[in-house]
């Protein structure tokens, strides 16, 4: 019998359209590993929410895998040496994996590369990062002619079907995903997780077929989020579930704004990842100078800020929408985009708090937390990015909730305000803030100027 081929996964969980399988498919048995490091990414380890979904989601494909006759083998520590222990240990003649564009996971591939034969493939995105170039073959770093190039170029190919699999005649120990305690015990916060997700393959591709049938809608109700109007796959896209890929074909022969704006904002996601392949640590620091001079309210050095920062990860920020969202994240693990928006741009502008204390957050509470998406994301509502300054364009919470209709989110989210009629339920009077619901912490207007002129006194 051929040597096997350890598949190395990381947020790639699937089996179809998975080319690292292919390739170790053709060559030999296969051995599925997936490592758990959380010191290789530093700081950047995963959240708490990004833990909760990769239990189920390892839990999920373990259960795939052994329909195939393999098993996941589950280890610990740090990745390269894990890996090259298997090696060893099952006489492998190397390693398929797919590439990952994370500082922390560039590094690792080029380490194991050096010491095992290690093929590296593309699969998680449209096309691999680095691919679309300007004319002069420069990389884009605006999204719009930079989604129009990728247009031009795609499908690059069609999904893979899952191969014809053979097992190892020996399996080496694994870890069981139990013992790695990354789901809550006491307190067990995560009830309505449970109720809004179910990670997995299996899943990922249900939702897609139940977007599919509503993807005309996709232009009127994107924005909405009283409804679902949205695919809701972003978890399931993030552990490498289903590819895009798979979500473009799905949507082959679809015509219409409601398919042709979804497909943009799958773009987005590759836009997001080719920003990160030209600047590695994007989601550190302001890309603009003149943010990184920005007299920002410093929650380590104020109290008032502190609170303030507080108040908007607890969703008690007297604003509506604001809460309904922060809420939303909290409970679920997930905020509609239309209000993540909101919120960010609240935390940035009205509080005049840093951006990356927002992106951390969100980088603890997301099921879909990305390093390219989340980094890419808040620099682009504060302005401090590489694409257009929006920081002057302050969104005005109260009259994007009328706009966007919100009423019924904020019910939802915010039940002390349920009792309200719509007209005022995304402004309340004071007198009708019930059940405890705070006033707002800063008034519209004030927060408005204050910006504004923090961000005239930092350009100079
Ligand atoms: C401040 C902020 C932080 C964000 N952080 C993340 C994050 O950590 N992870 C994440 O996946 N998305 C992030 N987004 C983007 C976006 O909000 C989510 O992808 C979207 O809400 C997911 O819901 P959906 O799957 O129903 O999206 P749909 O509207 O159905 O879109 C389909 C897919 O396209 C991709 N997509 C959509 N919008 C964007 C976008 N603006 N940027 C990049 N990809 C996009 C996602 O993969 C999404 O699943 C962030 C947006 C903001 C404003």
């Amino acid at each position: 019998m051929n040597a096997p081929r350890i598949v190395w996964l990381r947020r790639d969980l699937r089996l179809a359209d998975q080319p690292a399988f292919c390739s170790a498919a053709a060559q030999g048995p296969v051995i599925p590993v997936y490592v758990l490091d959380d010191a290789r990414a530093g700081e950047r380890q995963l959240g708490g929410a990004a833990r909760w979904w990769l239990h189920g989601s390892l839990k999920a494909f373990g259960r795939e895998v052994e329909r195939h006759g393999l098993r996941l083998i589950l280890r610990r520590g740090d990745c390269v040496k894990q890996i090259l222990d298997l090696v060893t240990e099952t006489g492998a003649s190397g390693v398929d994996a797919i590439r990952h564009y994370e500082p922390w996971w560039r590094e690792a591939e080029e380490e194991l590369g050096r010491q095992t034969d290690l093929q590296l493939h593309d699969g998680n995105y449209l096309a691999p990062p680095g691919l679309v170039t300007t004319g002069t073959g420069s990389p884009f770093k605006i999204y719009t002619p930079f989604a129009r190039a990728l247009l031009r170029l795609l499908p690059l190919r069609d999904p893979l079907p899952v191969p014809a699999i053979t097992a190892p005649e020996a399996w080496p120990g694994s870890d069981s995903l139990v013992s790695w305690d990354l789901r809550p015990g006491n307190p067990d916060w995560a009830a309505g997780f449970r109720d809004a997700w179910e990670p997995g393959e299996e899943a990922a591709h249900a939702q897609l077929d139940d977007f599919v049938e509503r993807a005309d809608a996709y232009e009127e109700e994107r924005n909405r989020p009283s409804v679902d109007g949205t695919s809701r796959l972003s978890p399931h896209l993030q552990w490498g579930e289903i590819s895009p890929t798979q979500v473009w074909h799905a949507l082959d022969g679809q015509r219409g704004t409601g398919a042709d704006t979804f497909r943009g904002e799958v773009i987005w996601r590759d836009y997001a990842q080719n920003v990160i392949h030209q600047f590695p640590r994007y989601p550190e620091s302001s890309y603009r100078d003149v943010f990184e001079r920005f007299g920002w309210r410093d929650p380590q050095k104020s109290e008032s800020a502190a609170a303030d920062l507080r108040a908007w990860q607890r969703g008690r920020t007297g604003y509506p929408i604001v809460d309904a969202g922060m809420r939303q994240l909290w409970t679920t693990g997930w905020m509609h985009n239309r209000v993540r928006m909101i919120a960010a741009s609240f935390l940035i502008k009205h509080l005049l708090i840093d951006w990356r204390h927002g992106e951390r957050w969100f980088w603890d509470t997301l099921v879909d937390a990305d390093y390219a998406n989340n980094g890419v994301n808040w620099q682009w509502v504060s302005g401090s990015g590489v694409d257009s300054n929006m920081f002057p364009r302050i969104m005005a919470p109260l009259s994007q909730s009328e706009k966007f209709d919100a009423a019924a989110y904020i019910r939802e989210w915010v039940p002390e305000l349920a009792g309200l009629e719509d007209a005022e339920i995304h402004d309340p009077a004071d007198s009708r803030r019930r059940n405890g619901y705070p006033v707002k912490r800063i008034d519209h207007k004030a927060a408005r100027e204050r910006a504004l002129s923090a961000y005239r006194a930092a350009k100079g």
